[in-house]
């Protein structure tokens, strides 16, 4: 008999009480309380009743000199964690050094309360007859001379051939009526209980599944006979844009399906639409469930209890899909896995992959990251033979990938067009539609100016509690601040000299929308940006009317290079390819040649050839040249090389620390401080750590928060986790100023 439990405190908010106490089990909860229990416990100085969880169940343990308290109540009859989530939540603790509390919220569905949690999803109402037959044949015998027994009898007749009926089947038939139910209820000799609904699963719609292409049949059994070793692996499935890695993929869930496994299907929260779950409906039917950021709490609760019944047996969703509670997982798809939506930017600070992979060793099953681009680091582990990679190198039918065109937009100011459109992509335009055809436009900026200055003395308007430059916002006529969200009137005059002469520079949507409109009006614009995309249905509308044909040009931010398939594209234009390439991070290129790679990936989907523009003033760019002359290998190559030399990932791990507070100055010393606690330490470490810092973060304010940042890299990831917090927890024992606040994170994926 089991007579001591570890229990984790849910509330834990300080790092002190993050961890396991030790709780008595007494006598009446002997045979209730197991591993993984939510258990109510006294806890601290008071003995308030705190929620827990049952960590580890024990016989014996050392004496421990003190009064153990015991646990006061079991919250739910079964264990809330399975064996699998505690190794989960286990698992984020140790990884990415968050606390147990925040690792368990991620394991768990969202909006519990104190009350147990029903694991009931849709209820339905039966009648069951209560007496045995002679009770009711007596009653019937008893009551037979009334005229309006008639009802009431065929009721009785019926329930004592199926003794219990779906309430509603009673009441279609027209020989039932309520008011014989009601007495019948009243009598007591039927009851009305509530039961789950009984579902009956949709079988795989054979039909559905396109005939692959040899090169897909290829990938597909490789990836199958991967499943079928029983072995955790993870795999790489590149294919260029429009090479039907989706197709291939789908034949790879019906494999687990037919062979009674269950799979989970990652994408990025924008490619989320009604098209991509009717995909996997076409296939597998009711057995696929979608779960999106959108859903209330109520509604996710219920997706989780139908994947741990076992009611349905594919997921599709977002990062956080990643924690559906199925058993018999066998193959976790990630697809676009570079992405970054898949690492999570509030504790716990997890990535999809990590968590995937975990998952999978577990279960030894299979990681399949699907990608036309894959990250730098997914590149490496294949290289290295962690990862195998399986490739796709040609587009289904006749499509080829488009022609690739490089403007020069420094020519362009010579030639006297200062304007967001080059004459070339203008044209362009002009006869992709004049052909009946679609064109998508991206430029990485919501609003309409990102900057504004004065002509005569060149202040440049800035936010008060950032340190950005206001955007002007044309649809609401505002000037905004992207960090802080503040707002603010447009000026008329220059609040330093009073002149009249204010210019609104730099491109945004809003700008190209007001050009193309200008221009091309009648042939229907569409705009999709954070600005344009709020409410339920905002971005698939768009889409839907792209789709339609009811517009033909469509321009936007990263939100549109994003795995959609129209086949009427055959004109990309990148307005600003510079806008990525410089921004203060190591991964700037890496993220360029992502994205205009995937934006291209949009155009010639259908018959015919599509052609991508590129407007720059950097057109000897190296990213740039490698996606001219379509050596993504190369670039691949290189930019490994400069990472290796300069011990940036995948050759090094990153821990980040950001210092902010409104008190500039304590900001800075903070920062300096922690450094020198962290160069004292990283001596012990002979040479493990590299420590760079500190130095003012890229953003230097946001919302009246000074930003400092440090860096340490390392290649042992494990000892730099450790050693990252270790320093952490040794200045904050020292810390004089309260009002400095300290992020942290391992292997963010980005640097700002
Ligand atoms: P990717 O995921 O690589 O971008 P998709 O799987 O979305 O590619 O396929 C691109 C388009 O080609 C889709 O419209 C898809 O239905 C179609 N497609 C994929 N494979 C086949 C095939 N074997 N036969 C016919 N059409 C296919
Ligand atoms: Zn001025
Ligand atoms: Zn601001």
């Amino acid at each position: 008999m089991h007579k001591y439990a570890q229990v984790i405190i849910h509330f834990a908010t300080t790092t002190e009480i993050d961890r396991v106490f030790t709780y008595k089990i007494e006598e009446n909860l002997k045979d209730k309380v197991q591993l993984g229990h939510r258990v109510k416990v006294p806890f601290g100085r008071y003995n308030a009743l705190q929620i827990g969880y049952v960590t580890e169940v024990m016989k014996e343990i050392e004496p421990v000199g003190y009064p153990l308290k015991a646990i006061a109540e079991v919250v739910e009859c079964e264990p809330m964690l399975a064996p699998m989530q505690l190794d989960i939540a286990k698992f984020i603790v140790s990884y990415y050094g968050t606390s147990f509390a925040a690792a368990i919220d991620a394991v768990l569905p969202p909006g519990l309360s104190q009350k147990p949690f029903e694991m009931k999803t849709d209820l339905e109402e039966y009648i069951v007859l209560t007496e045995d037959d002679y009770k009711v044949h007596a009653y019937m015998d008893q009551n037979s001379h009334k005229k309006t027994f008639l009802r009431q009898k065929y009721l009785l007749e019926y329930l004592l051939i199926h003794r219990k009926v779906l309430q509603k089947e009673l009441e279609n038939m027209p020989q039932v009526s309520r008011s014989s139910l009601k007495t019948l209820l009243q009598n007591e000799l039927i009851i009305k209980i509530q039961e789950e609904k009984k579902r009956v699963q949709d079988v795989i719609c054979y039909d559905a599944f396109k005939t692959l292409s040899e090169e897909q049949v290829r990938a597909k059994n490789s990836i199958i006979d991967t499943l079928n070793n029983k072995k955790y692996r993870t795999v790489l499935l590149q294919g260029i844009t429009g090479s039907g890695k989706t197709e291939v993929f789908l034949y790879a869930i019906k494999e687990v399906i037919e062979t009674g496994g269950t799979a989970l299907v990652l994408v990025p929260e924008i490619a989320l639409t009604k098209q991509t779950l009717e995909r996997f409906q076409e296939r597998f039917g009711s057995q696929v469930a979608l779960t999106h950021s959108r859903m209330t709490p109520k509604e996710r609760q219920r997706l989780y209890i139908k994947a741990k019944k076992g009611e349905i047996s594919v997921v599709i969703g977002p990062r956080s899909a990643v924690f559906i509670p199925f058993e018999n997982l066998r193959l976790i798809v990630i697809d676009e896995e570079h992405e970054s939506t898949y690492k999570s930017e509030s504790m716990p600070k997890y990535h999809a992959i990590d968590i995937a992979q975990m998952r999978m060793k577990r279960e030894k099953g299979v990681v399949l990251l699907a990608s036309a681009t894959p990250s730098l680091e997914t590149y490496y582990k294949c290289q290295n033979g962690a990862y195998d990679k399986v490739t796709l190198d040609q587009r289904i039918g006749s499509a080829i990938l488009p022609e690739v065109i490089t403007v020069d937009m420094r020519l362009e100011l010579r030639q006297g067009n200062n304007g967001v459109i080059s004459q070339k992509l203008y044209e362009a335009i002009q006869d992709t539609l004049n052909l009946g055809q679609q064109v998508m436009l991206l430029i990485n900026r919501r609003g309409h100016s990102s900057f504004i200055n004065c002509r005569s003395c060149g202040y440049v308007i800035k936010c008060d509690h950032c340190d950005v430059s206001m955007t002007y916002h044309l649809a609401s006529r505002t000037l905004e601040c992207h960090y802080c969200g503040k707002k603010l009137p447009v000026p008329h005059i220059c609040p330093a000299c009073k002149s009249k002469h204010i210019r609104f520079l730099g491109n945004g949507t809003e700008k190209v929308e007001e050009y193309l409109t200008e221009h091309f009006e009648s042939y229907g614009i569409g705009r999709m940006d954070l600005d344009t995309t709020t409410g339920k249905t905002g971005h698939s509308k768009i889409l839907d009317d792209f789709g339609q044909r009811r517009i033909n040009l469509l321009i936007g931010t990263q939100m549109i290079a994003k795995g959609h398939d129209f086949k009427d594209v055959t004109l990309v234009g990148i307005i600003s390819a510079d806008l990525s390439l410089y921004m203060q991070d190591f991964r700037s290129n890496e993220r360029t040649f992502q994205l205009i790679t995937q934006a291209m990936g949009r155009a010639g989907r259908g018959d015919t050839k599509g052609k991508v523009i590129i407007q720059t003033y950097n057109p000897e760019h190296i990213v740039l040249e490698r996606i001219k002359s379509s050596a993504g290998e190369l670039f691949y190559q290189e930019e490994l090389k400069n990472r290796e030399l300069m011990g940036y990932p995948p050759f090094a791990n990153v821990f980040t620390v950001l210092i902010t507070g409104e008190n500039e100055q304590q900001v800075i010393e903070a920062a300096h401080t922690l450094t020198q606690y962290y160069r004292h330490y990283s001596q012990k470490g002979k040479g493990v750590f590299r420590v760079v810092g500190p130095s003012v973060a890229v953003i230097s304010k946001v919302a009246d928060e000074y930003r400092w940042r440090i860096i340490i890299l390392s290649e042992d990831r494990e000892k730099l986790l450790i050693y990252g917090k270790y320093c952490l927890q040794k200045f904050n024992t020292t810390k004089t100023h309260e009002s400095i606040k300290i992020q942290w994170d391992i292997n963010p994926l980005s640097m700002m």
